[in-house]
């Protein structure tokens, strides 16, 4: 798949390393077609450089608005080497075949930086070169395209070994592609901006606009929900069967909603998982919906209202019947049964989304977020845990039903925002600790949660006690530990790594707590 390099067009912008580049490929019998100035700065270091406009039988008109706009550009670029029509239609038309395209953009990014008239950035955007990147690494097949200065040298050494390899060829397209459509987003972005009431809701993001809400986080702010074109079923792919249109806050809790339910394998039963402010305020098994449905409930019963409710299979009528006692805002689940869909469609304003599936928690994926300036850019967290990892640390070793309740806290801790403590028991979460500065305050917060619940639900013994704790990230101190011993957990999970895990390991031993050490932590922010 080494492809030899007998003619290049180099057509850029930036002309740092030009030089250097055309007198390597030069040397390696490599005919050079360019356009004006690219051609000009050539011509000026001595070597010998064939115009464009000269191979087009076109001069570069309109401001250079036109330059490589022609097919015997891109008839050269886009032509099938292996296709005895193309090949055809090369002969008959006289298109000789272009092997390396070598481009950079007019400096668009660069030009509204520094606060250019508008006139000056619409001459900046730069047409027949994206044309020309875009062609060419469709045709990677055959054509290499280089769109970046830094990958100059690593070409000539695929050059060395007498042509590029297509493994080079994918990753220069993928470049390629990469830049073009960043191009367009910053083109798109600077309009956008221009027309303030559009932005952002015409705006380029990588995904097609799914819907334009009526506002974001809060009502003074405009809003738009996009599709990234990923098949993960979900929010972003459910059929709303009823119910006012998603806000902005809705979709990103139905979200944190489904993805969190769907930790648990519908195989290992009914599973249900109650948002709020895309935070966890009850999550549980059962033997049926319904059940699982009740136990999250009593988690919680004060932030449950309003909230989001997700299921790991199908709603049946009676889970139904539950949810449309409080208020609920939406229900997502993979299915809907014909009963459920008439106790809800009393309640019109209920949403309700239906996913046809669950999405695989430990499939491959990335998260973006905005930052000022910028974008941080990270894998998705897809960690789970395998049994074999587990270190029981503690004197005690942790009981059979202890180990369960220690697993189901650690995979609802995952989708609490840090620090995170999560206290379950019998398969339930029993206190919620989220998003607190310190671990100990979200270690009594979700303690005193469970206090309050008790007291609701007139029980005699605090839920927590008994339990199990999760915590998404080390103990740094013994406190936080102690302070979950107090609400009566019996037992822990923890990435441990701290510096004073012996102290903490002693803390646990010293209250007769069974703690296992993940080595893997669940930070979410
Ligand atoms: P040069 O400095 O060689 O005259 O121009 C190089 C620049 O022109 C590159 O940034 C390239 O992307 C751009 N370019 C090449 N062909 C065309 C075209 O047909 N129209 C426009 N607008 N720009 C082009």
């Amino acid at each position: 798949d080494i492809v030899p390099i007998r003619r290049a067009l180099l057509s850029v912008s930036d002309k740092t390393g030009l030089i250097d580049l055309a007198r390597a490929l030069h040397a390696a019998g490599v005919e050079l077609l360019s356009t004006g100035g690219s051609a000009g700065a050539l011509r000026e270091a001595g070597l010998p450089v064939r115009d464009v406009a000269e191979v087009t039988g076109f001069p570069e008109m309109m401001d250079g608005r036109v330059k490589t706009l022609h097919p015997m550009v891109h008839g050269g670029l886009l032509a099938l080497r292996d296709d005895a029509g193309h090949v055809a239609a090369m002969e008959e038309h006289g298109i000789a075949p272009i092997d390396l395209l070598v481009v950079n953009l007019y400096p668009f990014e660069a030009t509204v930086a520094r606060g250019a008239e508008y006139d000056t950035c619409i001459e900046n955007i730069d047409i027949g070169g994206p044309a020309m990147i875009r062609a060419a690494a469709k045709n990677h097949g055959f054509v290499t395209t280089v769109v970046d200065v830094e990958d100059y040298a690593p070409l000539l050494e695929e050059l060395a070994q007498g042509g590029t390899s297509l493994a080079f060829r994918k990753r220069m397209a993928l470049t390629a592609y990469a830049r073009t459509a960043a191009y367009d987003a910053a083109v798109s972005a600077w309009l956008a901006d221009a027309i303030a009431e559009e932005a952002p809701r015409r705006r380029a993001v990588a995904g097609t606009l799914a819907q334009t809400l009526r506002y974001g986080e809060n009502p003074h702010q405009s809003a738009a929900f996009y599709r990234d074109g990923s098949t993960r079923p979900g929010v972003s792919s459910a059929a709303q069967l009823q119910g006012k249109e998603l806000s902005y806050n809705n979709i990103n809790d139905t979200d944190a909603a489904f993805e969190l339910v769907a930790e648990f394998d519908p195989a290992e039963g009914p599973a249900v998982a109650i948002i709020k402010h895309a935070n966890p305020c009850g999550v549980a098994r059962g033997a049926s919906f319904e059940e699982a449905y009740q136990a999250a409930y009593d988690c919680d019963r004060t932030s449950a209202f309003g909230g989001i409710v997700a299921l790991n299979g199908a709603l049946d009528g009676a889970t139904a019947k539950r949810i449309t006692e409080i208020f609920t805002e939406v229900v997502i689940a993979p299915e809907v049964t014909d009963e459920a869909r008439e106790i809800f469609a009393a309640k019109k304003n209920l949403r309700l989304l239906v996913t046809g599936g669950l999405p695989d928690v430990t499939a491959p994926g990335r998260t973006w977020r905005q930052v000022s300036g910028g974008y941080l850019v990270q894998d998705r967290d897809n960690g789970r845990l395998s049994l074999p990892d587990l270190r029981v640390v503690t004197k005690r070793a942790p009981t059979e039903a202890e180990m369960a309740d220690m697993l189901f806290a650690w995979r609802v801790a995952k989708h609490v925002k840090s620090n995170a403590i999560v206290y379950v028991k019998g398969g339930a979460t029993v206190g919620v600790g989220a998003g607190q500065m310190s671990r100990v305050d979200s270690s009594r917060i979700a303690a005193r949660k469970a206090g309050d619940m008790a007291e609701a639900l007139g029980l005699s013994e605090l839920p927590t006690i008994g339990s199990a704790v999760a915590s998404d990230a080390f103990f740094p101190f013994a406190d936080g530990l102690l302070a979950a011993a107090e609400a009566g957990a019996t037992a822990v999970i923890q990435p441990g790594g701290s510096m004073r895990d012996a102290e903490v390991i002693a803390a646990a031993d010293e209250a007769g707590l069974a703690m296992v050490l993940t080595g893997m932590r669940h930070f979410r922010h």
